[in-house]
This record gives structure tokens, sequence and C-alpha cells, in this order.
């Protein structure tokens, strides 16, 4: 059965408290056709991310949530709810656990095994924990990344370069915009036409160009005449990079976005996009060796970028790891880009914070805006960003905003926020939640945690305290799931909410929440050894055990 599902906007909250209406408005707004990507399959982003396991769940999920009281808890197992337990009015009002697999068992083809029996689903990081926002949740994060390449490498910008990536889906969807905002060219190759015109649609692609020549002279000429420009062509990654390889053009930045972290979620070469899913589901087994193979000459062609001088990362989506499987040894040769870009901002706790105005005015964000912009006056890189995520940003469903802050920032904001709605400056409480991939909720060796200092890379206590951390200090709702991003056996992350409804005790959860969220990233990359980490601790007061001796 498919339906149209789009969350509830104002003031006035169906439900019997604001803490569980903001996760029926969330969960709805995750499937609003606007923000998901296949919403007739539940599927909100991220190859095959859900935001419930099936229409059934979906509809009893929303029956709890509705009638939901301020000292109960509903538990979500895997997309579907399972009970209804009494707790008390700090407890958060949802726990979910998505996708967790005992070790041995860890693996894509028993996950679709019991997927198949209609006994799990696959959450991705913030599809089944109801707070994507669409593709601004990754621009802030894609853009902070670039910026940070074009600091490393090309003086502070990109103006005078050119990056060449693939996939164009929800999240891969934001690469061409974080380019242009940083004043490069990008060249994004997609397969699939309707995914390109989606973007274009949402202003994030500029230009789709009718074959690859037509897509080189675009994206030379920008680059030449040092030109923001973003450009998509349609092709498949393992053929055209290669191609583009052989022809000797000039590239700057090569990384890649499509969905590599599930084999059956990457095209091979030779099939067509209308054949995709029918092969996939009847021979997943010589799907995913043909998807390896494909992707081990998609790698090869990065590595000769590589050689020839070009800035070349893994963007988190385990490429790599299924390029090795697919016979490319060297495929490990370039980094993530965490340890590559990111970690310095983890070691403060930083990450992606984000919001979402549960009314569903867009002037609740200008508003937070503005309050951001007041709070942060020192931080140039972020008034940038708020000033230019205003003007260039459309929203998808509820209107909503992302930025990175750290430890002793994120709380201020959401004090502000509590203190908005309750003046009634905002007409309607916020959403306040993270990314999963965030500095110290996610264990993923290929991705957050590569490479770490002290070799803890797969050390994953971590999103587990920091979920039961959450639960604690009273988030509104708390995730714990496994496999996202990167795939089956080779993640577990945590993730929470909570709601600012303008009252004292949302003012108190939010003041210990977001503050020993990010102060968990601080506690994590000091036990790895990172001095910057042990720096921010001793600044700003995040107390270590170890270190009071
Ligand atoms: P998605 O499934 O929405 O989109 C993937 C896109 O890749 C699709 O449009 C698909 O048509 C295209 N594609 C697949 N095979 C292709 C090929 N051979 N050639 C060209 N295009 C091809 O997924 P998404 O949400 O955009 O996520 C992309 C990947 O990034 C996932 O693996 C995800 O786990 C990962 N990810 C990374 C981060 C990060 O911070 N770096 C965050 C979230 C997700």
């Amino acid at each position: 059965m498919s339906r149209t599902v789009r969350a509830a906007r104002g003031g006035t909250p169906t439900a019997r408290n604001w803490q569980s209406e903001a996760a029926l408005r969330m969960l709805h707004n995750n499937l609003d056709p606007e923000v998901a990507e296949r919403p007739e399959d539940l599927v909100v982003y991220g190859g095959t991310g859900k935001a419930a396991r099936d229409w059934a769940s979906f509809d009893a999920i929303t029956r709890c949530l509705t009638t939901l009281a301020e000292d109960e808890t509903l538990l979500v197992q895997s997309g579907k709810p399972v009970g209804v337990l009494r707790t008390h009015e700090w407890a958060p009002r949802v726990l979910i656990a998505n996708s967790n697999l005992v070790g041995d068992w860890a693996t894509w083809p028993e996950f679709r095994r019991l997927d198949a029996l209609g006994l799990t689903m696959y959450g991705q990081m913030t599809a089944g924990s109801w707070i994507y926002i669409g593709t601004q949740g990754i621009l802030q994060g894609t853009y902070e990344t670039f910026a940070a390449v074009a600091e490393k490498r090309f003086g502070g910008s990109l103006a005078g370069t050119l990056t060449v990536t693939a996939g164009l889906g929800g999240m891969g969807g934001a690469q061409p915009l974080a380019v242009t905002m940083n004043g490069g060219a990008a060249l994004v190759i997609e397969c699939d036409p309707h995914r390109a015109r989606r973007r274009l649609e949402t202003r994030y692609l500029d230009e789709l160009a009718s074959d690859v020549d037509d897509a080189v002279r675009r994206v030379g000429a920008a680059r030449k005449e040092r030109r923001a420009l973003s450009v998509g062509v349609i092709g498949n990654a393992a053929e055209v990079l290669p191609e583009l390889l052989r022809r000797g053009v000039e590239v700057d930045i090569v990384t890649d976005q499509t969905s590599a972290h599930d084999p059956l979620a990457y095209l091979p070469k030779g099939v067509e996009v209308e054949d995709w899913a029918d092969y996939a589901a009847k021979k997943p087994d010589e799907f995913t060796d043909r998807a390896r193979d494909s992707m081990a000459e998609h790698v090869d062609a990065m590595l000769g970028f590589l050689d020839a001088g070009a800035e070349v990362f893994d963007y988190g989506n385990s490429l790599r790891g299924e390029a090795r499987l697919g016979g490319c040894e060297r495929a490990f040769d370039f980094p993530g880009f965490v340890p590559a870009y990111i970690r310095p901002l983890f070691c403060e706790g930083k990450g992606p914070f984000r919001w979402a105005a549960l009314s569903g005015d867009p002037a609740d964000i200008a508003a937070t805006d503005r309050a951001i912009l007041d709070l942060f006056p020192e931080n140039e890189s972020l008034a940038r960003w708020i000033r230019l995520a205003g003007e260039r940003v459309a929203y998808q469903g509820l209107p909503a905003r992302i930025c990175w802050l750290g430890y002793g920032e994120r709380h201020r904001a959401g004090l502000r926020f509590n203190e908005m709605v309750a003046s009634g400056e905002l007409s309607a409480p916020v959403a306040i939640g993270r990314d999963h991939l965030d500095a110290g909720s996610v264990a993923s060796p290929y991705r957050e945690t590569e490479g770490m200092a002290d070799g803890s890379d797969a050390i994953a206590d971590w999103p587990l305290l920091n979920a039961l951390v959450n639960t604690a200090s009273g988030a509104s709702w708390v995730s714990i799931h496994h496999g996202g991003g990167v795939g089956m056996g080779r993640s577990i992350h945590a993730g929470q909410v909570c709601v600012a409804d303008g009252t004292a005790l949302a003012g108190q959860k939010i003041e210990r929440v977001l503050t020993n969220d990010p102060g968990m990233g601080v506690l994590r990359h000091v036990d790895a050894g990172y001095e910057r980490a042990a720096e921010v601790a001793a600044e700003r007061g995040v107390r270590v055990p170890i270190m009071e001796a």
C-alpha cells in the first residue's frame, strides 16, 4: 500500500504533549515526498534506510505517539513498535534500536534474510531515528569538508579547481552545491536521470550535460575562468571516471558518494537502471560480485588521479572496502575524509547539530538563524554558512537548519531556542537533534573512527555509552543503530533528539543533553590520546577521571 505522508504544521499538537508530537511530526516529515527518496517503500535515504518497518508499523507508531503520556516510553525495534512502558517524565518518549545484529551474524546476506522475513529493517543513521531533514543535513558537513580541502591544498578557496565525484542521491546530492559554495567547479556522475533531475529542481545542481564531451567542455571552461559551476552527467561512474582519466582531463579533487556501502545499491557496469532492482532481487550474489568488480575499476581510476597529484578521499561510503573485495589491492592508498579533515573538529565535540521548526513556518528558522549569528559572533565560517544557507538552501519538508557546533556551544543554542519558544518569538516548538555521524556517538572503522591515534577504531562501547548518557540526561528520543553509512558489520552508532517546547523542564533537559552529548566526543578523543581534546577538556571543564589523579 502506498500513500502520501506529511507532517502536521502549526502550534497545536495532536498528541498529548509536545515531546511525543515532535517525534510524530519528525517521523512523518521523514516520509514527506519532498524529503524521502522512496516514500512509497518507507525509504528515506542512503540506499534502503527506512523510517518504519512497514505501513502497519508506521500506523501503530502514529497511534501510540498520539496517545502517549508524559510518563510513558514507546519501544521501537527495527522500525516496529513493540511495547509501551511506564517510565517517568525525564525519560525519553521513544527508545529505538535499529538493524542491530550479533557480531558473527552482522553481514548483508543474513540481514537480508531477516529483512525478507519481516523481522528487521535498515535504519541508516537518521532515517530510522526520525531526524533526517533532506539534503541540507549533509550539505553543511560536505561544505565543511570541501572548505577543509580548500584550506589544505588550494589556499582557502576552490576557485579554479575541478572536483569530480559520483552519486546525486539523498546525501550525494549535496556535493555539487557544497563545491560551488566554496567557489569551485564540479562534475558529478549519476546513473539515474531521475535523481539528477531532482537535484536540478532543488537547485543543488546547476546544469545537466547532454554527454561526457559536453560536461567536460562546461566544467573545463568554468575551471579556467575560476567560475563556480556544477554540472551533472548521466553515466556509470565505473565507466565515466576511467574515461576522464584516459582523456587526461585536469582534475584537482576526486571523491564519491554512490551507495557503495551496499553492493546491491551500486549499479555495476553494463546493467541498465531499469533492470537494477529486479536483477539485484533475483540474483543478489551475482549482482554483488559484478558491483564489486565495477567498484574496483572505479577506485583504480581514482588511484590514477591520485598518482597524477589530485586530492583524493573516500567520502564515507565504504567504496574502498568494497573495491578491495573486488580485487583492488591499493584501495586504501587514499584516506577517508574523517582522518583527513574532520577529526580535529571532533576533538572539540564539534559535529552536525540540527533543528527543525515544528510550526512549518520558515520565519521560525530565519529567527533561529539570527539567534545563532547573535550567539556566536566570533565564528566567521559559521556566519558565512548561516548566511549562504539562508540564501541558497531550499527547504524540504519542515523548515530546518544545520550547523556544526561543539562542546559548550550546543546547549547555549538549545537554551536560546527554548526561550524563544517560551516568549512566543517562535510560533511552535523546535526539534533539536543531530546526525549519528558525530564526535562521540559512532564506532565506524572505515569512516568516523578510521585510524584513531590509539588503534581503537572498532571499539563500540562509545556509541552505547553515548545512548545511555543521553537517555539519562533527558533526551526526547534516543536511538542505537548498526550498519549506517558504511553497511552491515561496519558501524554502531547512536542518536538523540530533544524538544525545545518552551517549558522550564525542557530547558533543564536541553542543558544536560546538549552538554553531555558533545562531551562524549571530547571524552572519546581524550581517551584515544588526542592532545587537542585534552586541551578542550581542561579549558572547558570536562572531567576525565584518569587525568585527575
Ligand atoms: P542514495 O542511495 O540516495 O544515492 C546513491 C546514488 O548513487 C543514487 O542516485 C544512485 O543512482 C547512484 N549510483 C549508484 N551506483 C552508481 C554508479 N555505478 N554510477 C553512478 N551513480 C551510481 O544514497 P545517499 O544517501 O546519497 O548516500 C550515498 C552514500 O554516502 C551512502 O553509501 C551513504 O552511506 C554514504 N554517506 C556518507 C555520509 C558522509 O558524511 N560522508 C553521510 C551519509 C551517508
